[in-house]
């Protein structure tokens, strides 16, 4: 617990779904099944692999059956979870392992799944990759629901439940979050669980808010206990006394009132007060984050970041699943553009089919479009199947961490190669397919003008362009005061960039996080970006900064900021300015 006053407890976990609601617990039965291994006798042995074959197709069936039930209410775009959890009860290993500790130490069926589920476990803890690792819970939720069918259990996540109820459980499934009522399930508190699992992604993408990886808040809140989550801060407070209780009220009011305010802007045009227009999309991994996008009055995709469908699994998709993807995305959109960015791998991504060799500097090493150079017939699957997503809508495509031509012209010559692929098998595409490419190293800034020659599109990739050029690691906790978007030397490349885009006749936008910070639109707005994509919630909140600001004060300020000689200096005169001409848009 991190504070008490009174009777009131507040606790902090990981704000995995954003929003402010107030409502009663539901603590969920979602403990861990208790198995007590015994030993059986030899005759037995056989009936017991029997039993436990019996359990996986019981699993199987009521898998498939959530997914109809799934599919009747919600649609398809979720079907992905069920079918990784489908994957997995087919992974021969933990099947063929079970059955051997079974035969080989005759105990009973429960404790030897137990055990394969402990060295999976194991196998799980030592992985980096944060993504990665979340997915050992998708495999502990299914051994869950194997070992409730052979014990008898029941599955549902709540009783019967009248009210609006906020959810406390030790973990969530994918599948739990999918099947709830969002009538009357408000808000979903969790022990496990970060940013980036499943469950944090669909309780975004279902827009519930959700705080999780709270270790354990299931022994601290009871059935029918008086809570207010913040899925923003990640806080939860339990019995909060009437201060907070009315302090929190106010908030949530004026929070909400906000949100409905911005997004009464979704289809006004993202236009300066003088009448310049500049283009708001969304970044996206995944398709469930798509109607969001709408919602939030995107005017398409700037960023479909395409590694999330290679992460997190021993093979990496081939060209029709990702084919499959693309074309969902794609169709979801129409009649807005999607931007489909090839394969940013490597570094601190890690995906086990490719075999990356251990690298002492990953940041500076085999990733992105270097990886995919270097792997060319995997480069050429992922390439056919954008290319053949295109026929399903406007698709454009563009190349990760580009640091010279040599590297463009490579990458376009095996883009000729899979469209003269696609042709001879009479597959159609858009043969005007747009190609751009990610300016996110210091040598892609100073030869923007030769870069701009090559492509029809620069996005700059701000998150990495910063910590190339300062020589800042961005997942460095340590180094996060250093990280300075408004550094001098920031400023200066993206100028050089813009400037060298539109000598070119090209459009330039800006994809990394730089472009979702309502403070610095009018830094991005006099430095000419002609599209900014962020994530979706930001959109309405840039968009109305934009609809207040005129590109030529804009371009007086960008004039200014350029003269001051640190980020500090620069972070005070735009503070200024912000304060005097938009008061009351940055709370
Ligand atoms: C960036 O570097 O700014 C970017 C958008 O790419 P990523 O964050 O995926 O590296
Ligand atoms: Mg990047």
């Amino acid at each position: 617990m991190d504070s008490e006053r009174n009777n009131t407890r507040i606790f902090k976990g990981i704000g995995a779904s954003p929003g402010i609601v107030i409502g009663e617990a539901r603590v969920a039965d979602r403990s861990r099944v208790v198995v007590v291994e015994t030993s059986i006798p030899s005759e037995n042995v056989q009936s017991e692999i029997q039993r436990f074959h019996e359990a996986l197709e019981t699993t199987k069936e009521q898998l498939n059956s959530i997914k109809e039930q799934i599919t009747r209410s919600s649609g398809t775009e979720h079907l992905y979870v069920i079918d990784t959890h489908l994957m997995i009860l087919d992974d021969s290993m933990l099947t063929s392992e079970t059955i051997e500790i079974i035969r080989n130490d005759r105990i009973n069926a429960e404790a030897a799944l137990k055990r394969t589920l402990k060295k999976f476990m194991g196998f799980f803890e030592g992985i980096e990759d944060e993504y990665l690792r979340e997915r050992s819970s998708d495999v502990q939720t299914v051994v869950e629901r194997v070992l409730r069918n052979m014990l008898g259990k029941r599955h549902e996540l709540l009783d019967e439940t009248d009210g609006r109820v906020i959810v406390i459980a030790h973990d969530l499934s994918p599948a739990d979050i999918l099947q709830v009522d969002k009538e009357k399930v408000i808000g979903f508190v969790t022990d496990l669980g970060g940013k980036t699992s499943h469950t944090a992604i669909l309780a975004r993408s279902l827009e519930i808010p959700a705080v999780l990886g709270l270790e354990k808040i299931t022994t601290e809140i009871s059935d029918g206990d008086a809570l207010i989550i913040d899925g923003d801060k990640g806080i939860v407070i339990v019995h909060p006394d009437e201060e907070t209780f009315r302090d929190y009220l106010q908030h949530k009011q004026y929070y909400e009132y906000r949100e409905r305010e911005l997004l009464k802007l979704k289809d006004l045009p993202a236009e300066t007060l003088d009448g310049h227009r500049i283009l708001l999309k969304g970044n996206v991994e995944f398709i469930e984050e798509v109607p969001s996008i709408m919602k939030h009055g995107g005017e398409g995709i700037g960023l479909y970041r395409t590694e999330m469908l290679f992460i997190g699994r021993s093979l990496v998709p081939d060209e029709e699943e990702q084919y499959q993807a693309y074309a969902q995305v794609v169709r979801r959109m129409f009649p807005f553009p999607v931007t489909i960015r090839t394969l940013d791998v490597g570094g601190d991504k890690f995906v086990s089919d490719l075999n990356l060799t251990d690298e002492l500097n990953p940041a500076l090493g085999l990733r992105a479009i270097r990886l995919s150079l270097r792997c060319p017939e995997l480069f050429k699957t992922q390439l056919r199947a954008i290319l053949r997503a295109s026929a399903h809508g406007k698709v454009k495509i563009f190349f990760p961490m580009i640091s010279g031509v040599a590297e463009i012209r490579e990458a376009k010559t095996l883009l000729g190669v899979a469209k003269s692929e696609l042709r001879k098998s009479g597959v159609p595409f858009d043969e005007e397919i747009e190609i751009g490419i990610m300016i996110e190293t210091p040598s892609a800034v100073l030869i923007a003008d030769l870069l701009a020659r090559e492509v029809d599109f620069f996005s700059v990739g701000t998150n990495d362009l910063i910590q190339y050029s300062l020589a800042i690691d961005r997942t460095n906790e340590h180094l996060s005061s250093l990280y300075e978007p408004l550094h001098p030397a920031v400023l200066r490349s993206l100028k050089l960039v813009s400037e060298a885009a539109h000598a070119a006749g090209i459009s330039v936008c800006i994809c990394g996080e730089m472009a979702g910070e309502p403070s610095y639109l009018p830094i991005l707005l006099g430095l000419g970006f002609d599209e900014l994509s962020m994530n979706a919630v930001s959109i309405p909140k840039v968009k109305h900064i934009l609809r207040r600001c005129s590109k030529i004060e804009a371009e007086i300020l960008v004039d200014q900021a350029l003269k001051f000689s640190t980020a500090c200096e620069v972070e005070l005169y735009l503070q200024q300015e912000i304060t005097t001409k938009f008061a009351d848009s940055f709370d």
